[in-house]
């Protein structure tokens, strides 16, 4: 495996790697100390919002691939924190995943990680990790909605089980370091009732609320105004729980959320 080419924005820098046979993976430092890493050669999930899952899954990266792409990186870069965020459902690679959490630690780094939480049964050994934070990727609680925007991902039913009985026995604190993700999507999830509802779920569970923002990679969805993201925010908000918004990195065009491919050509 090597470092193939770099590209930098004014936020982010996006690295391209080449695996040994020839498929190309990415990573993306941000916010000035912060590596988000993939654990696949494409994801199975295929949401139709992300360019990562576009091609289908091709395979699954191998540990050392896994944690090459911080080895091969980490003595040019201030790396304190791995989001296994990039591209891939980490937890449908989970052996190499949690084999290569390990080795970050071992590393001093605190980890953190972006999962649609299936499948279930891997999702609880995620959660009993001494992760840095897990955000559940849910954005609708309707189960038709769910399997169009999360076509492969299992139903939000078995999903919504797992994490109340798991919670439950968790402290106020350690439930502060788990987040469901809401990607705002225009005239798709974005009214007024829908998102009073993620507001109760988040409430219910003692969470935090995630709200992100559309980054354009797909012709079937438009992208918000600013002023739209803010309204959604604030319907949140009036609800008094936790709520984090996109930060500038996860918006921009270079390696911001959903923009991550594989085989790139640069
Ligand atoms: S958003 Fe995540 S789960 Fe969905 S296709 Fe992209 S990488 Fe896979």
């Amino acid at each position: 495996m090597k470092l193939l080419q770099e590209v930098r924005s004014d936020l982010n820098c996006l690295y391209l790697f080449e695996l040994s046979d020839g498929l190309r993976v990415e990573s993306v430092f941000y916010r000035g100390d912060t590596l988000c890493v993939s654990s696949q050669v494409g994801c199975a999930i295929g949401c139709p919002f992300c360019l990562s899952g576009s091609k289908g899954l091709i395979r699954n990266l191998s540990l050392e691939e896994i944690y090459l792409q911080y080895k091969l990186l980490k003595d040019k870069l201030p790396i304190k924190r791995i989001a296994i965020a990039g591209i891939g459902e980490p937890l449908m690679n989970y052996q190499n995943v949690e084999k290569a959490f390990w080795m970050f630690k071992k590393e001093g780094l605190k980890v953190s990680f972006y999962t649609t939480g299936f499948p279930t049964d891997k999702l609880l050994n995620l959660l009993n990790l001494p992760h840095n934070g897990i955000t559940l990727s849910i954005h609708t609680l309707d189960e038709k909605k769910r399997k169009y925007l999360l076509p492969h991902a299992g139903s939000l039913k078995d999903l919504l089980e797992v994490l109340e009985s798991y919670l439950k026995r968790l402290t106020k604190r350690k439930r502060k370091k788990i987040g469901l993700a809401y990607l705002l999507l225009k005239g798709i999830n974005d009214s007024e009732g829908e998102l009073l509802e993620f507001a109760k779920l988040v409430k219910t569970l003692g969470v935090n609320a995630v709200l992100l923002y559309y980054n354009p990679t797909s012709p079937k969805f438009t992208q918000m105004s600013p002023e739209e993201y803010e309204r959604c925010f604030l319907i949140l908000k009036s609800q008094n729980i936790r709520v984090t918004l996109s930060t500038r990195y996860r918006k921009d065009k270079l390696g911001g959320c959903g923009t991550l491919l594989v085989n790139r050509s640069l």
